[in-house]
C-alpha cells in the first residue's frame, strides 16, 4: 500500500466540502530495520536534546536499538510496568515530567500514547509515537480518550508531530493485538453507513472525499484477512497504513465520524458498564469487532425493507436512566432539553430509504465481515471478551443515547 504524507495533504488541501482539511502530522516513516535511526528522524524534525522517553515494559522490550539511537540526547525516562489503562493521573505525572524537557517520544499506540498525546498538547511540545503493534487506529486522531476514577471521558489531545514504525517490530507483535487493529478496521463499515445516513437525514457534515479515504483503507485491509496474523512486515505494515489513514480521516475533519460509528459507541458502553464495576475490559479493537458484527447483522436485516413506514421514536427515559446507572447525569445532559431524534421529518427517513439501503448493500455484509475477521483471528462472540448476555442485550439497547449523534441504529427506532 502506497503512502505518501505529502500527497495526502496536498490532496485534500482544496477540498469541495468546504471544511480546511489540515494535520498536525510532519512526518511518517514506516520502514524495516528502522529503529536504529529514530534518533535522527527525531532531530531532522526539529526535536531538541532534552527527551521525555515513556514505554512500558512490553513495548520497550520490543523496540531494540531504540534506545541507542538515542544517544545523543538527554533522555529522562518513564518506563511502567504494563500501562493497560490510560489515566487521568498518569496524564498528569507525564506533565509533570514533561515540563523540564523540550519534547516526547511515546513508545507504545495505546495507553502510553494517549497519556502522552494529552499530556505534550497541554504543554504545547512535540511528540514523537513509535508503534509497536498495528491494534487501533486512535494514533492519529485528534482527542485521547482518558479514564477520570470510574468514568471514561474524551479530552482534547493532539496527532504526533512525528510517526515512526519499524515494519520489523509490527509484524512481531503479538497475533492478537493484530487481530485487534483489523477488529477496529472493520467497525469502519459501520461508521461509514453511520456518518452518512446522519448527513441524509439530520444534515451533518460529510465530506466525500474523506469518505472515500476510510472506504478505501478498509476494503484494502479487509483484503488482507488471511495475513494478518502472520509473521509478515509487508502484512503489518499494510494494515498499520491502512489504520493510519483513517486516523488522518478524522484528523482532517476534526471528529471521529469517518472512523467510528455505533459499533464503538457500544463497546464504550461495555467497556464504562465494567468500569463501574472496577473491571478492566479487553483490548479496544477486539471489542470493537465483536460489536460490529451485532450492528451488521442488523443493518443487514433492516436492507431487507424496500420501503419503510417511520414513526415518531418513543423511548421511556426513566429505564434509559436507570439502565445507565451512576452514568445517568451524562446521559440527562445529552438528551435534554431535546433528543437527537426529536427534529427529524418522518417523511424524510422514508423518501431517504432507498438511498440508506444503498449504502447498507454497498458495504460487505455481515457474513463476509464475521468470514474475514474467522480468518484474522479476531474474536466474534461478546463471550470472548467477558461481556455477559445480559450486558451485550442491555448494551445493544441502550447505548445510542449515550451520544448526541444520529446513526443508522438510532435511526432503526423511528422506523415500524
Ligand atoms: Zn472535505
Ligand atoms: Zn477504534
Amino acid at each position: 500500500m502506497d503512502f505518501n504524507l505529502e500527497n495526502i495533504k496536498k490532496e485534500y488541501s482544496n477540498c469541495d466540502c468546504g471544511q480546511k482539511h489540515v494535520l498536525n502530522i510532519k512526518d511518517v516513516v514506516i520502514e524495516s530495520g528502522i529503529t536504529s535511526q529514530v534518533g535522527e528522524i527525531l532531530k531532522k524534525n526539529g526535536f531538541k536534546s532534552k527527551l521525555l522517553f515513556v514505554a512500558d515494559k512490553n513495548t520497550l522490550g520490543a523496540s531494540i536499538g531504540i534506545l541507542e539511537s538515542l544517544k545523543d540526547f538527554s533522555l529522562t525516562k518513564k518506563i511502567y510496568v504494563d500501562l493497560r489503562e490510560a489515566t487521568i493521573s498518569e496524564s498528569k505525572v507525564i506533565m509533570e515530567l514533561l515540563k523540564d524537557n523540550d519534547g516526547v517520544i511515546a513508545v507504545g499506540t495505546g495507553s502510553i500514547h494517549d497519556i502522552c498525546r494529552y499530556a505534550s498538547a497541554k504543554l504545547s511540545k512535540p511528540l514523537c509515537l513509535f508503534a509497536t503493534a498495528p491494534s487501533m487506529d486512535g494514533f492519529a486522531s485528534y482527542c485521547a480518550p482518558l479514564t477520570d476514577g470510574n468514568f471514561k471521558i474524551t479530552y482534547p489531545a493532539k496527532s504526533p508531530e512525528v510517526i515512526i514504525a519499524d515494519t520489523k517490530i509490527l509484524a512481531k507483535s503479538p497475533k492478537h493485538l493484530k487481530s485487534a487493529g483489523f477488529g477496529d478496521m472493520v467497525g469502519k463499515y459501520v461508521g461509514l453507513i453511520d456518518w452518512k445516513v446522519s448527513s441524509l437525514i439530520t444534515g451533518e457534515y460529510f465530506c466525500q472525499k474523506v469518505w472515500d479515504l476510510t472506504k478505501t483503507a478498509t476494503d484494502y485491509i479487509m483484503s488482507l484477512a488471511d495475513r494478518i496474523t502472520l509473521d509478515d512486515e509487508e502484512s503489518a505494515s499494510s494494515v498499520f497504513k491502512g489504520l493510519l489513514l483513517t486516523g488522518i480521516g478524522m484528523s482532517f475533519v476534526k471528529n471521529s465520524r469517518p472512523a467510528s460509528g455505533t459499533e464503538h459507541i457500544l463497546s464504550h458502553f461495555w467497556e464504562c458498564k465494567k468500569l463501574l464495576e472496577g473491571k478492566l475490559s479487553d483490548f479496544h479493537g477486539k471489542k470493537v469487532g465483536v460489536a460490529t458484527l451485532l450492528i451488521m447483522r442488523e443493518y443487514g436485516e433492516l436492507a431487507k425493507k424496500e420501503r419503510v413506514k417511520a414513526k415518531k421514536e418513543v423511548v421511556d427515559w426513566e429505564d434509559v436512566y436507570y439502565n445507565y446507572g451512576a452514568l445517568k447525569d451524562e446521559v440527562i445532559a445529552l438528551n435534554t432539553p431535546d433528543t437527537i431524534t426529536d427534529g427529524v421529518l418522518l417523511s424524510k427517513i422514508e423518501e431517504n430509504w432507498p438511498k440508506i439501503r444503498e449504502i447498507i448493500l454497498s458495504m460487505p455484509s455481515y457474513e463476509q465481515i464475521k468470514l474475514a475477521m474467522i480468518k484474522a483471528g479476531c474474536a466474534l462472540t461478546t463471550e470472548e471478551i467477558g461481556v455477559s448476555e445480559e450486558l451485550k442485550e442491555q448494551g445493544l439497547k441502550y447505548h445510542p443515547f449515550m451520544r448526541r449523534r444520529m446513526s443508522l441504529r438510532r435511526l432503526s427506532n423511528m422506523i415500524e
